[in-house]
């Protein structure tokens, strides 16, 4: 009799595909370390240092006793209360404290509400190019992405007939995101207006992802879904947290604002998985939300910069085409031009043998199109030091010349 070992793992983690971002960044990382002068466009991250008083809040709060227990699953109630405070001074949507819960960064606060919205089976609408985690989050969930594409055309902005186009009665929630994460685009107030209209009408919940509401360029303007639809607060799930706008990645600390009922069954779910977020850094969560903008201020100016630097300097090679991001920190060009060329030696035939190239042979590190949705695309983190940034676009446009 034959006798067959059942894999290790869960059927639910094989199916579950590596960060590309993370991944592309640890391999950059490990060059690094071994020696190599790699230059990283990779990780979303900024390369300012948390603010001060953010710093002191948490030192302050790592001395105190207190601080060293267990505290309540949806956060410090002086950060839940701050959260409330700070959203409706952000982006005028008036919360009360218990419609929020304090996650272990943005990305849990999302799989929290993915958790807890989503049945086997719900289709969940999702616009591409999207961000990597949201698929495989959806996926945990049991849900079943419908991918709705956009290109630089369409300024990588999905439409209602698009959306309408893709409903179906199994049709649960729309994940929407402005400023974009990986293509920078900001959705005008009147389309994110008739989005969210649109979504009211037919019952499907909006997760809105608005970690990047601070980093808008131009004339571009954030607006918050359920703030110019209240219709739809009944069935919205914002999420947000300190990461992007205060460089605090590391910190580890986002939020949900949802229903109280939607609240409370994510905060059962979080209470099994992670209870509650480090005290330490809510206190300088708490510190960051209860702060003045100046600062953020001060890093948006810097971004701007080389933001434009950026583009002109991708517009300039032949065969890249990079429209010009209006929000997040991200360069989001087709290269459907260079595909065909030898770089480093070798033939590149697709934006992921392109970004293995140009990481191999000019030891700069960009995301490939592949993990977001969308081949022929590359993404570059513009949120690197100046020096770096030159730096490495000398490289990109000597080693595609
Ligand atoms: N949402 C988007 C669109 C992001 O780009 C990121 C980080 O890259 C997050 C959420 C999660 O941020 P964090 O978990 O660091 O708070």
């Amino acid at each position: 009799m034959t006798t067959t070992t059942p894999p290790a793992t869960s059927a639910r983690v094989r199916a579950i595909t590596e960060s590309v971002t993370l991944a592309i960044t640890a391999k950059a990382k490990a060059l690094r370390a071994a020696g190599e002068d790699v230059i990283g466009f990779g990780a979303g991250e900024p390369d300012f240092a948390t603010p001060p008083h953010v710093v002191a809040a948490a030192q302050a709060a790592a001395a105190d006793p207190a601080m060293h227990r267990y505290s309540p699953t949806p956060g410090l109630p002086a950060l839940r209360e701050a959260i409330a405070r700070k959203t409706e001074r952000d982006s005028g949507l008036v919360v009360s404290p218990d419609e929020v819960l304090v996650a272990n960064g943005g990305k849990q606060a999302l799989c929290n509400a993915f958790l807890a919205l989503i049945d086997p089976g719900d289709e969940v609408l999702l616009p591409a190019p999207y961000w990597v985690t949201y698929p495989e989050q959806i996926a945990l969930a049991g849900g079943r992405t419908v991918v709705l594409p956009t290109d630089a055309a369409s300024g990588f902005r999905v439409t209602v007939e698009q959306l309408e186009a893709a409903r179906t009665p199994a049709t649960k929630a729309l994940v929407f995101v402005s400023p974009s994460n990986p293509t920078g685009a900001v959705y005008p107030p009147e389309e994110v207006e008739a989005i969210g209209r649109w979504a009211a009408e037919h019952g499907i919940w909006v997760v809105t992802d608005e970690i990047y509401e601070h980093l808008v360029y131009g004339d571009a303007r954030h607006v918050s879904m359920p703030v110019v639809v209240p219709e739809l607060r009944e069935r919205c799930v914002v999420a947000n947290g300190v990461a992007k706008t205060y460089a605090m990645t590391g910190w580890r600390v986002g939020w949900t604002i949802a229903p109280v009922e939607v609240t409370k069954a994510m905060t059962r779910l979080q209470s099994h998985t992670t209870s509650n977020v480090s005290n330490v850094a809510q206190a300088a969560a708490l510190a960051a939300v209860e702060g003045p903008l100046d600062e953020v201020a001060a890093m948006r100016e810097t971004y701007d910069r080389r933001r434009r630097l950026t583009t002109e300097r991708l517009n300039a090679i032949e065969g890249i085409v990079c429209p010009e991001p209006q929000g997040a920190f991200y360069a989001f060009p087709s290269v459907e031009g260079v595909l065909g060329r030898t770089v480093g030696g070798r033939t590149v035939t697709s934006s992921l043998e392109l970004c293995e190239a140009l990481l191999d042979t000019a030891k700069v590190a960009l995301v490939p199109g592949e993990g977001f949705g969308a081949p022929g695309y590359v993404r570059l983190s513009y949120a690197l030091g100046d020096d770096d940034l030159a730096r490495g676009l000398d490289r990109i446009a000597e080693a595609l010349a």
